[in-house]
């Protein structure tokens, strides 16, 4: 393994998703729905493989028929208007859209600003385009981040802020203002701002509003997502990045390098997906919402301390209350005492002591499986 990578092995989520197999215990880990998506959509994948759309090669930048639904999503939803030729680049999923946006933009030796805890695969992805990540920690419980610690962040060798709202692990949304000083910053030290945004459907609490859509922000934002989250077939990999023309032909170049291409036959059944009506988003928001409820409610009659999400479908807990200190030890050994899988926070931030007693549970899990594992996580303390 070259130097680049070192300390970056296994993924946690692998890790806890094989201790879930191995235990048979309930995997409220890894965030992967346990429902699959919409019947519909399932179907126009099958009937893409019958006739053969999608079959061989799909063109590189994803077909014209899944960039037009992307654009439109973008314009329904957010009134941005992208152009489905340029603007519009469709990846093997939102992990592909990172790296492919990081190899493609970054020097060795550039700076990019990230919210800590990280989803693990910024720090992989900024490591292998030879750039040092640099952390704007978010601290419990709003887990807010601070404007003034960001500005001082920033210096001549940073490139790119890196932001992910709905944010993974926290659930914290960032809020207008937020959006709007992190936007002004950006153009006074002429930043790029890359925004993971595969959350954008699960907010509970204010609304989702793409950074892309503020003053001076356009020509320098890649936004990114993904049909993984938002209809539950994170095992289809098809994500997209928008952005304007000359963003996306640098991203295009060095996916080109990575997969080449994307599988064909989800394209065609994601296009349908993304023009589903808008009861199909209400109801999948509120659906995550009652789950939500229900997880805190269990978390906390079970002693955790619960930092309400306003997004995402996790949540993040402190166990110091349980009596409890190591989020990792505590992590390996729930599913020997109760059966139950979570993963620790702690991994996901370069300073080991922060976030040491943070624990994440997921919620896209039907609802009997959420009140059985609450209801295994009584016996804990
Ligand atoms: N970003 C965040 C914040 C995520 O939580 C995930 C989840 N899996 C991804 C990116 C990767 O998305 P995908 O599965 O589409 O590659
Ligand atoms: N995004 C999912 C999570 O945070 C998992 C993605 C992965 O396993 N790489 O749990």
């Amino acid at each position: 393994l070259n130097r680049r990578l070192n300390g970056l092995g296994t993924t946690i989520f692998a890790e806890m998703s094989a201790l879930a197999t191995a235990t048979g215990a309930i995997n409220l880990g890894q965030g992967f729905p346990d429902t699959d998506g919409p019947e519909s959509v399932r179907e126009a994948a099958v009937r893409a493989l019958r006739e053969g759309h999608g079959n061989q090669y799909p063109p590189g930048p994803g077909i014209p028929e899944l960039r037009a639904a992307i654009s439109d999503h973008q314009r329904r939803f957010y009134d941005l208007s992208f152009d489905p030729d340029t603007d519009v680049l469709v990846t093997a999923g939102a992990t592909e859209a990172i790296a492919a946006t990081m190899l493609a933009l970054l020097e060795p030796g550039d700076e990019v600003i990230a919210f800590e805890p990280f989803y693990d695969s910024y720090a992989a992805c900024i490591a292998m385009a030879g750039a040092k990540r640099v952390p704007l920690t978010l601290r419990a419980p709003s887990f807010r981040p601070d404007l003034d610690e960001l500005r001082a962040l920033i210096n001549p060798r940073t490139r790119l802020l890196l932001l992910n709202t709905p944010h993974n692990p926290t659930g914290m949304v960032l809020t207008s203002d937020e959006q709007s000083a992190i936007a002004a910053l950006a153009v006074e030290h002429d930043l790029l701002v890359v925004t993971d945004e595969v959350y954008e459907h699960l907010v509970y609490e204010g609304v989702h509003r793409p950074i892309a859509a503020l003053p001076g922000m356009r020509e320098r934002t890649v936004s990114i997502s993904s049909a993984g989250k938002t209809f539950s077939f994170t095992g289809w990999k098809v994500g997209w990045v928008t952005a304007d023309g000359p963003l996306i032909a640098a991203v295009r170049t060095a996916k080109q390098y990575l997969t080449y291409v994307s599988a064909g036959p989800f394209q065609y059944a994601v296009a349908e997906a993304l023009r589903l009506p808008d009861t199909y988003f209400d109801n999948f928001r509120t659906d995550h919402r009652r789950k939500r409820d229900l997880l805190g409610d269990g978390l906390r009659a079970a002693g955790f301390e619960v930092y309400q999400p306003q997004g995402t479908y996790f949540i993040t807990t402190d166990i110091t209350p349980l009596g409890e200190k190591d989020a990792y030890a505590f992590c390996r050994a729930l599913p020997e005492r109760c059966g139950v899988v979570a993963v620790p926070n702690s991994v996901f931030y370069d300073n080991p002591e922060a976030g040491r007693s943070q624990v994440r549970f997921t919620f896209c899990k039907r609802e009997d499986v959420l009140a059985e594992a609450t209801s295994r996580l009584q016996h804990l303390a």
